[in-house]
């Protein structure tokens, strides 16, 4: 089918008390193996990409990749471009239909990040596409994107739901005391946040930083008003360790198949999809997801 949209999947999943899973896949061993994970969860599924993996491949072959897979799936597949302060990056997404783009503004100051979170979304809606706006720093860097600096910029909950409310953002990725990559230390969850941001606004929340956090942090992040939660690190680590492995046994054995190895990856990742599905509860919820 074609491309849900972004906005609808993490409302019904509000509506539902679930949350989306929304992946950060890196090529079509990852898109495919994702989404026949999710069609045979019955989950619905969010695709996202860093712009590194845009600039790699071109946001016009992901987009087909992606939609070559959705088509043969029945559960709802979106496609979003992940973390995006470059705006030539958020126009080429757009050209190519994605269902969605995470406009982050959170390398600018307060007036700048409104001002251009406003032209973006204005871009976006006249096609159809979908805006998860970030004004606030989320701790961490992401394929080149983010700051290890906690709280350069960080808000009011007023300020944060009065600035997506003006700018039509679909979408809000608050700093929620998760961190991009893998966990040094314990974080503080802003579990709290996410309930006063949910009495406030309608507009979904989106959690970032998800790989680490324990079955039960995720329970507290849904009941408390979270619909769309972000896992790239886990399936990283999922992708690279079973190649490392099946080359590692290639080598052992002398044989050299590039499609076992496309085999082991997708199954990897896979196993990753079936997990959050289960953790975030969005398996077996397809059937009653709206598509756009
Ligand atoms: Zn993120």
């Amino acid at each position: 089918m074609a491309f849900a949209s972004t906005k609808q999947l993490a409302l019904d999943a509000r509506a539902g008390g679930y949350a989306v899973p929304a992946v950060n896949i890196v090529d079509g061993i990852s898109i495919a193996a994702a989404v026949r994970a999710a069609d045979a969860a019955g989950s619905p599924i969010i695709l996202q990409t860093s712009v590194k993996t845009v600039k790699y491949f071109g946001a016009r072959t992901l987009a087909d990749a992606a939609r070559a897979a959705a088509d043969e799936a029945s559960v709802p597949v979106a496609l979003h471009l992940d973390h995006c302060p470059d705006r030539a990056v958020i126009t080429e997404a757009i050209a190519h239909g994605w269902s969605s783009v995470l406009f982050d503004a959170s390398d600018r100051d307060f007036e700048t990040a409104r001002a251009e979170t406003a032209e973006v979304t204005a871009e976006a809606h006249a096609a159809g596409v979908d805006v998860e706006s970030e004004i606030e720093n989320i701790v961490g860097v992401e394929d080149g994107v983010g700051s290890d600096d906690p709280n350069v910029h960080y808000y009011s909950d007023e300020a944060l739901v009065g600035v997506a409310a003006e700018t039509q953002t679909d979408l809000i990725a608050p700093a929620l005391g998760t961190a991009h990559g893998l966990y040094k230390a314990s974080p503080v969850l802003l579990v709290d946040r996410v309930r006063s941001l949910a009495a406030l606004t309608d507009i979904p929340i989106v959690l970032h930083g998800g790989t680490g956090l324990s079955p039960e942090e995720f329970a507290a992040f849904i009941d408390a008003g979270v619909s769309k939660i972000n896992i790239s690190t886990q399936l990283k680590l999922a992708y690279m360790h079973s190649a490392r492995d099946h080359l590692a046994e290639a080598e052992r054995s002398g044989k050299w198949e590039p499609v076992k190895l496309f085999d082991q990856i997708g199954a990897a990742v896979g196993e990753v999809i079936t997990e959050n599905a289960t953790l975030f509860r969005s398996a077996g919820k397809a059937a009653a997801a709206v598509t756009a």
